[in-house]
């Protein structure tokens, strides 16, 4: 059996359990997941619907379904004509389904004109249950997010390399896009580069900055290889670090360390915050950490589970996130560092293994 098939059983299984008759997908990373098609973002409407039991079937543009491969797939395809209406084509294939799971991403005009043709139906989020099943990755998942993360270390090497000082935060950044795709990124979805003052804002946009003698510069990158997210984040110095940085750093490289640590199968998510805030607060920096420790990673760059003060979700082995705390002083410096790991069957190992003290640059 495909491992669509297996996921699409799987997705079917949960909806019987949970009393769902139907489940509707539209763009965004849920419909992949179960049928390796991505719907286009676009006015013309996709949605794919699979009741509890039987085949499921894809609504989708004339002009488009070309795209669908559903060779050893349970599922057809539905080709919608310019002038026809897919919310009629939808609301029929949903027939008498009453609890429908919508995905999350869904455009709300969809959702608003299927409520209006849908008398009576109960919608309701899909994120409970596809986040269940795509919070914990096949090994073939975790291999290509491993190789994802083997592409962005490959970079911090080489950026490591590069003169800093006199290039621009923009100038810097391009440099890094290009050296991600060539090293095999399909596509780059984000590049952070803050320097100095700058890097106390944690999602800094790289502007023209000129980077000088003394900054430290955040560098936090990432893309999609093999349909798979990469997220990485690695600390820079030109010459010197500036005044308290050396001693935030050590803290900050043990509360990474410690949470890593800290990760295996049964923990709860909040506990590995909790363990990277502590010893932050100890260092005397608790205040300075203003977001949570990580997010996890898969087809999209950010989802569950987030590993979050009051998440008490038990991690399992398969799940796969970021741990990246961070200490901000604000008109000052900023620092992070952030590595992707996994859950194994009795630990962690982490897919980012691109050493994480600081480099000086020139
Ligand atoms: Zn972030
Ligand atoms: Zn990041
Ligand atoms: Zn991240």
């Amino acid at each position: 059996m495909s491992r669509f098939a297996t996921r699409i059983l799987a997705a079917q299984g949960e909806m019987s359990a949970a009393g769902i008759d139907a489940l509707c997908l539209s763009v965004g990373s849920d419909l992949p997941y179960l049928t390796g098609y991505r719907a286009m973002e676009l006015e013309r409407m996709t949605m794919f619907v699979l009741h509890a039991e039987g085949d499921g079937t894809i609504v989708v543009p004339t002009l488009e379904a070309p795209r669908i491969d559903a060779e050893g797939i349970p599922i057809s395809v539905m080709a919608w004509e310019e002038d026809e209406d897919p919310i009629t084509i939808v609301d029929r294939l949903l027939g008498d389904a009453t609890n429908v799971m919508m995905g999350d991403e869904t455009w709300a005009r969809f959702l608003i004109d299927l409520q209006r043709v849908g008398r009576g139906r109960l919608f309701v989020k899909a994120s409970g249950l596809m986040a269940n099943l795509r919070m914990v990755k096949a090994p073939d998942e975790i291999a290509l997010l491993r190789d994802a993360a083997a592409t962005v270390d490959g970079v911090v090497e080489q950026i490591s390399e590069l003169r800093f000082s006199g290039f621009t935060e923009r100038e810097l950044a391009r440099d890094i896009t290009e050296r991600t795709l060539a090293g095999g990124h399909d596509t780059m979805d984000f590049w952070i580069v803050a320097s100095g003052p700058n890097g106390a804002s944690p999602h800094h946009e790289p502007g023209d900055r000129v980077i000088q003698h003394g900054d430290a510069v955040v560098v936090d990158f990432g893309g999609h290889q093999g349909g798979y997210a990469s997220d990485t984040t690695r600390m820079f110095v030109v010459a010197e670090p500036p005044d308290g940085f050396d001693v935030a750093f050590d803290v900050l490289l043990a509360a990474q360390r410690a949470a890593v640590d800290h990760v295996r199968p049964g923990v709860t998510a909040e506990s590995v915050d909790a363990v990277a805030r502590s010893i932050i607060a100890d260092g005397g920096y608790g205040d300075l950490f203003v977001h949570r420790t990580g997010h996890g990673i898969g087809l999209d760059g950010h989802e569950h589970p987030y590993l979050i003060a009051g998440n008490d979700m038990i991690l399992r082995e398969g799940m796969a996130f970021s741990i990246e705390p961070g200490i901000y002083t604000p008109g000052h410096w900023g620092m992070r560092i952030e590595d992707i790991v996994a859950v194994t069957s009795d630990g962690v190992e982490r897919l980012n293994t691109a050493p994480r003290l600081y480099r000086t640059v020139a």
